[in-house]
């Protein structure tokens, strides 16, 4: 998207102990990377990780996220993490409703929006993430699910500078699948005109992230597509090399 500064992010999921902090260090020791020139780019890693990454790469052009927060700032929760919490730690972004915890804990479009709502209060810039299953791809009904998750999941008062929106449909994530370049181009012209009818300039300028098995060898095909404004990266953010080659794609 013209005047859009792309970004690559990575999500490490629920993989990460503190020797993993070296691979931040590689990445950000890179000479002459995007990183900081061409593009911005983060690393949504464990909520156990997020203030030692924060701490390791302060001062440098890599970001530090969390993959989830509650909705609620503080309170009678046990085991979960506050976005207060996150942004004290050092992070910048949190990603919220990624498939998996849909999947997993059952987070609906409803909970989400109250979760990138709870991130904005606290500071830090939401990731908010849609998708497909395959069967409904297969039923040709990709486009009005992206659109119903969208005006769930995303609250009104999203701006450019406080949310971005991934798509990654939930048949590409760890699978090794991705969609065509053609499709991807058609479901991101899609999410940019629903963000531009509701939210006007802001909804231009939003970034739109494609996420699912993006890596070096498909990155530079994927993220060259229209209306992709950089890549929500799984797999292939756990290692430095993959990472800083898909950020080459710039
Ligand atoms: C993800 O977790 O957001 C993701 C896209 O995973 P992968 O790149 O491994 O498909």
């Amino acid at each position: 998207t013209p005047d859009v500064r792309p970004l690559v992010a990575g999500n490490w999921k629920m993989n990460g102990t503190g020797d993993s902090l070296d691979e931040l260090r590689t990445i950000v020791n890179r000479p002459n990377s995007a990183i900081g020139g061409k593009i911005d780019a983060l690393i949504c890693v464990p909520a156990t990780l997020v203030f030692r990454a924060a701490q390791s790469v302060s001062g440098e052009a890599l970001n530090i996220g969390g993959q989830d927060c509650h909705a609620k700032r503080s309170g009678a929760h046990t085991g979960d993490i506050s976005a207060d919490m996150l942004k004290d730690a050092g992070a910048s972004h949190v990603i919220v409703g990624h498939s998996e915890r849909r999947t997993d804990h059952g987070e609906t479009d409803n909970m989400i929006n109250a979760k990138a709502r709870a991130a904005w209060d606290a500071g830090l810039i939401a990731i908010i993430c849609i998708g497909e299953t395959e069967a409904q791809r297969e039923a040709g009904s990709t486009l009005g699910i992206i659109g119903g998750q969208l005006a769930g999941s995303v609250p009104d008062g999203a701006s450019a500078s406080n949310t971005i929106v991934a798509y990654e449909p939930i048949w590409a994530i760890g699978t090794g699948l991705t969609p065509t370049a053609a499709d991807v181009r058609e479901v991101h012209a899609s999410i940019r005109s629903t963000l531009t009818r509701r939210l006007g300039a802001d909804g231009e300028r939003m970034r739109i992230l494609y996420g699912g098995s993006v890596k070096p060898a498909n990155a530079v095909e994927l993220l060259g597509v229209e209306n992709v404004d950089g890549a929500l990266v799984g797999g292939a953010s756990l290692k430095a090399a993959d990472f800083l080659a898909i950020c080459e794609a710039y």
